[in-house]
């Protein structure tokens, strides 16, 4: 029988491992039960912060037919453990091998956990790659935001669920236990599967027919649709939600109540994919929230509630929650935080709001200083209300602020990083005429990436080179009061040649992780050589992936999958461009 007493006495923080947590759910592994493993491909401390992962764990354990465990990307420390005593995988609820389970499923927000993915099966003892696994293998399954272009993890997934968990992950479990039940074969139930409504395998799917440059795949299998479209919940405020959530046992990166006010969101920033992909705008009345928040403390006892959505500013109730939730856990010592408010004028018609960000700091997001820019990309924010917010929030207390940034868009301008700058340093001297009364400014850039789904998507990315030269020139205005970071250009070109990559790139990954290519997200184990190199012995150029362009009407990678948004610009942008 396995010691694992003995093993978490060797690893790191064993609490990442060891389950149990309050509200976590042990159900019995029963034979006509379906057994999901809910994989996260990063660490528990992430996976655990992630408010996705909290309602499908829930959602599938309030079902009488299935159960659901988690599982997260062990640390380097366990992932040894396991080789050394030749063990597999394991769930945190029960400690199975993932190769038990009828079907593991994994959620991919962030493209640079994808090599996880290939690790987190190997070691549970599932075949990596789909075509090779056996009629009794678990199905392998994906969702969240990468699905949007599932094509780069085509080879290793056996079926997409694109769209809202709470509409289709119960439909498709039932359909999979009824097709099991009949004795339906591995290839017929995907078959099945492949007909309901934002589910997409791509083993049904091919490009070989394809006319040069046309890159979407197409079915190969008789009565799978043509296009995907997502599944979307009609309803947030019937729409199920997790109060009893999991209290995590080691300190993880948002230890809160995670309460979503409203999905989607209203503005149109032509470079927003969560705003494309997520759509229509679907609101929880505040009545509602407040129900949630109560029934999720008392659940839980967490002292922090952060109010999520996309862009919580155009949440029609944000003042009524929050003076609702004031009243409703007065005394507590409860916090509220909301951390996606966009600044504009709706900004000071809610003091009470005010109030509650002063605790947790004050952060915009203009995305650009350049008025050229700022037009291209709709992100219509007005510099003079950004200073009139900061100004009002320097005269309430604030000491600080942080800005976040995006430079390198298809637009053709001059010294943007110099216009992120001077924008700062107007910020910092808002808050006194001397020097020493100057605000700091955290100025955060990101490279940025034309993802699918969004206007830009047949745009390429600016080339290492140039976004090399760019950080440099926006390092060179840090200062005392004025301190910058920008995000590693590696990663960013990586995340660019996968976020827009095809069904071939699936191999680059493969060779990549055979490389040794792992948890990429993370500074201290990201290594750009290996997948430089991955990339040219699979007859690639990393940064040909992430600069191409696409001409008007080329298949694109992702354009099987129907968001159900058609800009009348979206593929007219050309006007900007500068590859
Ligand atoms: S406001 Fe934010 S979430 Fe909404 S579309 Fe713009 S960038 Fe996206």
């Amino acid at each position: 029988m396995t010691d694992f007493r003995e093993i978490f006495l060797n690893v790191q923080k064993p609490g990442r491992y060891i389950g149990g947590e309050i509200n976590s759910v042990k159900k019995p592994f029963l034979e006509d039960t379906v057994k999901i493993a809910l994989a996260y491909p990063d660490m528990y401390e992430i996976g655990m912060s992630y408010l996705g992962l909290k309602i499908v764990y829930h959602l599938v354990n309030e079902m009488d037919e299935a159960l659901c465990e988690r599982v997260f990307m062990p640390g380097r420390d366990m992932a040894e453990e396991l080789a050394k005593r030749n063990m597999k995988l394991f769930s945190l609820e029960s400690r199975r091998a993932l190769s038990e389970f009828d079907i593991v499923g994994f959620s991919l927000a962030y493209e640079l956990t994808y090599t996880n993915v290939l690790s987190m099966l190997d070691m549970g003892g599932i075949e990596v790659r789909s075509e090779n696994r056996a009629e009794d293998a678990p199905l392998v399954i994906a969702g969240g935001t990468c699905s949007y272009n599932p094509e780069p993890m085509s080879a290793f997934i056996d079926a997409f669920l694109i769209g809202d968990a709470e509409e289709l992950f119960p439909k498709f479990i039932t359909e999979y236990r009824s097709l099991r039940a009949k004795g339906a074969a591995r290839k017929e139930i995907l078959a099945e599967l492949a007909c309901l409504e934002g589910v997409y395998v791509p083993s049904l799917y091919g490009t070989g027919d394809n006319a040069p440059g046309d890159l979407t795949p197409r079915p190969v299998h008789p009565g799978v649709p043509e296009v995907i479209r997502p599944a979307r919940v009609k309803d947030l405020e019937t729409a199920f939600y997790p109060v009893k959530q999991i209290v995590p046992s080691v300190k993880i990166v948002h230890d809160r109540i995670a309460a979503e006010i409203m999905r989607g969101c209203p503005n149109r920033c032509r470079f927003c994919q969560a705003g494309a992909v997520n759509r229509p705008v679907r609101i929880r009345s505040h009545k509602r929230i407040r129900e949630i928040c109560s029934e999720t403390y008392r659940a839980t006892g967490l002292e922090s509630i952060a109010l999520l959505s996309l862009s919580s500013v155009n949440y029609p109730y944000l003042a009524d929650v929050v003076r609702g939730l004031n009243s409703d856990l007065e005394g507590k010592g409860v916090g509220i935080s909301i951390p996606s408010l966009r600044v504009d004028e709706k900004f000071y018609e809610l003091p009470e709001v005010i109030s509650v960000i002063r605790k947790a700091g004050l952060t915009f997001a203009p995305e650009s200083a350049n008025a050229e820019v700022m037009k291209a990309i709709g992100k219509d924010m007005d510099p003079e209300v950004l200073a009139r917010a900061a100004r009002l929030a320097f005269e309430k207390g604030w000491r600080s602020v942080k800005l976040y940034f995006m430079v390198g868009f298809p637009v053709d301008v001059e010294d943007e990083e110099k216009d992120i700058a001077d924008l700062a340093r107007r910020v910092s001297s808002l808050r006194g005429s001397r020097p020493r009364d100057a605000a700091e400014v955290r100025v955060s850039v990101n490279p940025f990436i034309p993802k699918p789904h969004t206007d830009f998507q047949r745009h390429g990315m600016k080339s290492r080179a140039q976004l090399i030269e760019k950080k440099r020139k926006m390092l060179s205005f840090s200062g005392k009061k004025i301190k910058i970071s920008f995000h590693d250009v590696n990663q960013s070109i990586l995340e660019g040649a996968l976020t827009r990559g095809d069904r071939g790139v699936s191999e680059v990954i493969f060779t990549a992780w055979k490389k040794g290519a792992v948890m990429d997200g993370w500074s201290e184990f990201f290594n750009y050589g290996v997948w430089e190199e991955a990339f040219k012995s699979e007859g690639r150029d990393i940064e040909q992936l992430s600069g191409r362009c696409f001409e008007p009407d080329a298949g694109l990678p992702w354009g099987h999958i129907d968001c159900g948004f058609h800009s009348a610009s979206s593929d007219n942008v050309s006007a900007h461009e500068d590859r």
